[in-house]
């Protein structure tokens, strides 16, 4: 026994405390940045956690710390696997994984789904599986809109679109870029930035917010509430932090760009495309246990962001403001990233 501790002992003088201490324990080693401006993590960390507040605090904790400083905690939160498909609005329902969502919205039209979830396994054992649980059929699926160009949330739009005649819209440069792969889907529609687009009486708005990805595309959704109270959602295209300065920049400049649309509409809903942005799964839970007869419900739609002033007036345009301090918040939190990288981003 003295002996082991000897060796070890004299093995972490040799390889450096951190390295001694995963061969010690068998565990992953913590997560370190040796290049970190501290001043500047403090900062920025700081400040996301005042604009956060108490309402976006668990927002502001998977994507300022638990996404940045303990992956091993994030990658398991977003593990592949199966969540109950769910109905979130009248018109707006989850039908992805806990890896990887796909929100499918209700329209006079058929339906349109947002991502398309990995391969076309997924697509047809999850999300149109998920569609017939929820007694949605799959023959009025309609469209399906890529967020950006990555094969999570494309991997399934061929088979959706071969399988379906589903029509897959995507932005120009997320196009081309898909087309550089294989297993793409045929191009369809192709929206640009800040084009309105009207399907079974329901007008989209879509914004191309480069940054995660160059084809990122974010959507302005109107849904609406049991009892006929409208509300808008917006699903922002990727935020995923990329690695370099360049595109930090840009992410932070699609963000603030965001910000002034959503605000203007009165975004009130947040949607992500990963359930670790949007906490989709705790929210999820509650609207599954809503209680509510056929028109009206006691408790509130969990996806919606009001945020209650005391002594002001119902129609305060503080209950707006919450998804434009989320936006906010996202853009410290690529900041509290760069500087635990040492990258230096313009103010
Ligand atoms: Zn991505």
């Amino acid at each position: 026994m003295k002996l082991t501790r000897l060796t070890m002992a004299l093995a972490a003088l040799a390889l450096g405390a951190s390295a001694a201490t995963a061969q010690v324990t068998s565990l992953p080693a913590a997560k370190l940045f040796p290049n970190e401006n501290a001043e500047l993590v403090t900062l920025h960390l700081n400040k996301a956690r005042e604009i956060a507040g108490d309402d976006l605090f668990l927002l502001y904790q998977q994507r300022c710390i638990i996404d940045q400083a303990f992956p091993i905690v994030d990658d398991d939160m977003q593990n592949a696997g199966l969540v109950l498909p769910t109905k979130a609005f009248e018109d707006l329902y989850f039908v992805g994984q806990n890896g990887v969502s796909a929100w499918l919205v209700k329209t006079n039209a058929g339906y349109v789904v947002f991502d398309a979830l990995n391969n076309a396994d997924e697509a047809e054992n999850i999300l149109v599986d998920g569609m017939k649980k929820l007694g949605l059929n799959p023959a009025e699926l309609r469209f399906v809109v890529v967020t950006h160009e990555h094969r999570d949330h494309y991997g399934g739009a061929k088979y959706l679109q071969d399988t379906y005649g589903v029509q897959v819209v995507a932005s120009e440069v997320a196009w081309t870029s898909m087309e550089r792969a294989t297993g793409t889907p045929v191009r369809n529609v192709t929206v640009a930035d800040g084009q309105s687009w009207t399907v079974g009486g329901k007008t989209f708005q879509f914004f191309v917010t480069p940054g995660h990805t160059d084809g990122s595309l974010s959507t302005i959704i109107p849904v609406t509430d049991k009892g006929g109270k409208s509300h808008k959602a917006a699903l922002y295209g990727g935020f995923g932090i990329p690695g370099n300065v360049t595109n930090k920049v840009k992410q932070i400049q699609s963000l603030q760009r965001f910000g002034v649309y959503t605000q203007a509409a009165g975004v009130d809903v947040i949607i992500g495309n990963h359930q670790v942005q949007d906490a989709s799964l705790a929210k999820m839970d509650l609207a599954r246990h809503r209680r509510c007869d056929a028109n009206t419900c006691i408790d509130p739609n969990p996806f919606v962001i009001e945020k209650t002033v005391a002594g002001a007036k119902s129609t305060s345009p503080e209950k707006f403001r919450v998804y434009s301090r989320f936006l906010q918040v996202q853009e410290q939190c690529i900041r509290v990233n760069a500087a635990r990288n040492g990258q230096v981003l313009p103010l």
